[in-house]
């Protein structure tokens, strides 16, 4: 391995300023088809022993950010169960492996969570494949552009709220039968919570849920020892923008109005989720922490 994540270096020019061009895949999107490809750790996150023997299920963790996250966790040590939709399969494969390679177990669990059953036994298979379980990291979500309320369908809004805030809490609350006190819950939540674009009505809702859910849940939980986060990331290059997550004409710019300056590679994320899953975090409760590229967020 060449440079990591400690190596110290310029933020601005730690990747290039991408100009991705116009391009659509079908939802959910692939990270095989991603152009140009994303960095997910695969050859620059060093571990260091930071989640040593701990258990996490990471939803979404095929491709993107949840696939960053991944990558990470096991080179921390810990073992990771995946949760991810049938049909991204072979981006799942692919961290599967690398997990593998880090010496760690996974379980792949592919579902889908708009259903409350589904997410219950993708828990309980979390549970039992890994012997427990003591990270949830809440990852999964969806986001459609959609230009005008009129043709924001009920359909579309139904499916964004049912992915990405009602899943949260039916995977939260079934993961708490095997939470023990040490535990971590991390929420992926966006900068959409606080700034929301015209052309995402339901998807920056569902983000302003999620902030509000995790600062009450970590109320709750905090007497039972458990510790309830979110992470808001600014614009990332995953799939999930060229699945109609942006209007097309706006992809070549896609992070660049960021006071960094460009858009932001998914492994420059699994640091902040490694620090509020890891115990050295123990004070940490309520908290979203913003990685952004320096947009103002509260
Ligand atoms: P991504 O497409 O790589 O990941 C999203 C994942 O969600 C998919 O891989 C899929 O496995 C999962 N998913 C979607 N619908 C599902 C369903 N019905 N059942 C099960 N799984 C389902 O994109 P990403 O950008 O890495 O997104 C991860 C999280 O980050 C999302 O919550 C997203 O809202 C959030 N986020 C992303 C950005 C960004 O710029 N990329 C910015 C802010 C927040
Ligand atoms: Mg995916």
């Amino acid at each position: 391995m060449g440079q990591d994540q400690y190596t110290f270096q310029d933020p601005v020019k730690r990747y290039p300023s991408i100009e991705p061009p116009k391009q659509d895949q079908p939802e959910p999107g692939l990270d095989k088809e991603l152009v140009p490809q994303t960095d997910r750790g695969e050859d620059s996150y060093r571990g260091t022993g930071r989640l040593e023997g701990r258990k996490a299920l990471i939803t979404g963790s095929d491709s993107g950010i949840g696939a960053a996250v991944a990558i990470a966790f096991a080179r921390e040590g810990a073992d990771v169960a995946m949760s991810y939709l049938p049909e991204e399969e072979e981006d799942a494969k692919v961290v599967a492996e690398l997990i593998e390679k880090a010496g760690r177990k996974v379980v792949q669990l592919p579902g889908d969570l708009t259903d409350a059953a589904t997410c219950r036994q993708v828990v309980q298979q979390a549970a039992d494949g890994l012997g427990g379980l003591d990270i949830l990291v809440n990852n999964a979500g969806r986001q459609i552009a959609v230009e005008k309320l009129e043709d924001l369908s009920d359909e579309q809004f139904d499916r964004t709220f049912k992915t990405n805030i009602y899943a949260f809490f039916w995977i939260a609350k079934a993961a708490l039968a095997h939470l023990q006190p040490g535990s971590s819950i991390i929420n992926t939540t966006s900068i959409q919570a606080y700034m929301p674009s015209p052309t995402l009505l339901d998807y920056a809702a569902t983000k302003g849920a999620i902030n509000n859910f995790t600062k009450g849940l970590a109320q709750q939980l905090a007497p039972r020892g458990i510790r309830v986060n979110a992470v808001a990331p600014g614009p990332f290059w995953t799939p999930l923008q060229v699945s109609d997550g942006q209007p097309k004409e706006k992809l070549p710019e896609f992070g660049k109005s960021t006071p960094i300056g460009r858009a932001g590679q998914p492994t420059e994320l699994a640091p902040a989720y490694v620090f509020l899953a890891s115990s050295e975090s123990s004070y940490v409760m309520g908290e979203t922490l913003n990685v952004n590229g320096g947009m103002p967020s509260p």
